[in-house]
């Protein structure tokens, strides 16, 4: 009898593989494979995110798939969110030959409909750009009558025009409902806290006692988050793979509202003095189009509302953070009660009093003008990486009595990692050497990212110690650290995995 128990439980009826396909010792990419082999009929197989990788762009064009997968061999796929390191290689997907389900919460499908046609423009326009110094290079050599070597033209990873094959695809999951996906695979979504949409993806993959929960975080908030309601426990899994952005780090604490509130204030104070040349001051905020834009507009909302910064004109001026905040508007049970109740009287959480959103020429090029008045200009990217936010700043970075208060993650070689951390005395703007007269300002308080101690506490709700937990979606620094807190405050096994690192579960 003993030996015929150890002999079943040395042959499983089923079999589940998972390999990690990327977010594996960084924070881009995110894609994992998983195959379901039942003791009778078909394998399943399919992808946990198709995020693009945008550190290293040269990973999207080879072959991310395990050897012998191709696109149309994949059944399903599941999105957590909808920024594009977690779902911007759907339409390659798609290209390459995959038809099946894409299984998301419909905030994520509407902020996809224009967050995956920009990264189709962004990719052609990057092929663009490569082409142009080709044909450039070979032009130059003609003329001096040197040989040149036919260099391959760039072919962009896809454009707009392959997006919308991806649409019909998509079908609603929203939070905490059971979903049968597939024979054998149960998927339910909960909160996040960390954009609309975003969910913790906890699938049970199997049937009866061989069963087997995975747990998968995506991207979680912070503990409280500002207007999202926040990340909901979950109870159970067998094995939990989590982010690890903050593995290393804890947030300040410190009042949000009262923080934007003394910047704006000061920033203010500054703007009114006129010059006679440029005119009055404006505090200019690049922020993320989507989550960050909604956010700050609404905590410039709250503050002048409560009179602790004066009613300032705000304009916002990216087309695709206008678009964002259209979605934000569509869901108010997604909201904490004050904005929630805000959506449902028929009010605009995200409209300051003297609100307007450029959606004209004419009222772009309207701030650029010397202004009357301090004004508040929002906009993207929230990196000054790209945007309509870099005429803003080209404009106003030179004028002493203009403010740039940042309020997101920096990434260096974007103009707001220059401008925050190196504090340079002038920048190069659209090719222009520009003194840097502004002050600039920053605030992390607006994180979407839960630090360590916040994860680690939503862990501590978990009954039963998981089998294994993954570390995934961190640097290096933050894995290892994230694996050391984990280990001491709770004892469970973790593992900080390779990509195409292959794991039996
Ligand atoms: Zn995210």
């Amino acid at each position: 009898m003993k030996r015929e128990r150890q002999k079943r439980s040395a042959s499983p009826s089923q079999r589940i593989k998972m390999h990690i396909l990327g977010s594996a010792g960084d924070v881009s990419g995110s894609l994992f494979y998983f195959e379901y082999s039942p003791p009778e009929g078909k394998v399943i197989r399919f992808l946990l995110e198709v995020g693009l990788h945008q550190e290293h762009e040269e990973i999207n064009r080879q072959k991310r798939l395990p050897k012998g997968v191709d696109a149309k061999d994949i059944n399903f796929v599941i999105i957590s969110h909808a920024h594009i390191d977690h779902s911007g290689w759907l339409p390659a997907l798609v290209k390459d030959g995959f038809r099946g389900s894409v299984y998301t919460h419909p905030a994520t499908k509407d902020l996809l409909d224009f967050l995956l046609l920009d990264s189709g423009r962004l990719q052609e326009n990057a092929a663009d750009r490569v082409n142009r110094f080709i044909a450039r290079r070979q032009k130059k050599a003609q003329a001096s009558g040197k040989k040149s070597r036919r260099i391959p033209m760039s072919v962009p990873l896809y454009t707009p025009e392959d997006v919308p094959l991806c649409f019909p695809l998509f079908k609603s999951i929203n939070y905490n409902q059971l979903y049968n996906i597939a024979d054998g695979i149960q998927l339910r979504f909960t909160e996040a806290g960390h954009i609309l949409g975003a969910a913790v993806v906890t699938l049970t993959i199997g049937k009866g006692d061989e069963a087997k929960t995975v747990c998968f975080t995506g991207n979680v908030g912070r503990a409280a988050p500002p207007m999202l309601k926040p990340l909901v426990p979950v109870k159970h899994a067998d094995y939990v793979i989590t982010e690890s952005t903050y593995g290393n780090k804890l947030h300040q604490k410190r009042d949000r509202l009262s923080t934007l509130a003394e910047y704006i204030n000061n920033a203010y104070a500054r703007a009114k003095q006129k010059d006679r040349a440029t005119g009055c001051g404006v505090i200019v905020i690049p922020a993320f189009a989507v989550d960050r834009v909604p956010t700050v507009l609404h905590d410039v909302q709250t503050l002048a509302a409560q009179g602790r910064i004066p009613n300032l004109a705000t304009f916002l001026d990216s087309r695709m953070a206008i678009a964002g905040a259209a979605v934000y508007r569509k869901y108010p049970a997604l909201f904490q009660d004050d904005v929630r109740q805000q959506l449902e009287k028929g009010l605009d959480p995200f409209a300051p009093a003297r609100y307007l959103e450029c959606v004209k020429p004419e009222q772009t090029n309207a701030l650029y003008e010397n202004q009357s008045e301090p004004i508040i200009i929002v906009g993207s990217s929230g990196m000054a990486a790209g945007g309509k936010i870099l005429r803003h700043l080209e404009k106003r970075l030179t004028q002493k009595n203009s403010t740039v208060i940042f309020v997101g993650y920096q990434g260096t070689g974007a103009l707001g990692y220059d401008l925050v951390n190196k504090k340079p005395k002038q920048v190069r703007v659209h090719g222009r050497v520009l003194p840097v007269r502004a002050t600039i300002e920053y605030m992390s308080d607006y994180s979407g990212h839960a630090d360590y101690e916040e994860i680690i506490d939503w862990l501590r709700h978990f009954e039963n110690k998981p089998r294994k937990t993954f570390l995934v979606h961190g640097d290096g620094g933050a894995l290892e650290a994230f694996k050391g807190h984990i280990e001491k405050a709770l004892g469970w096994s973790v593992v900080v995995p390779q990509r195409r690192q292959c794991f039996e579960l």
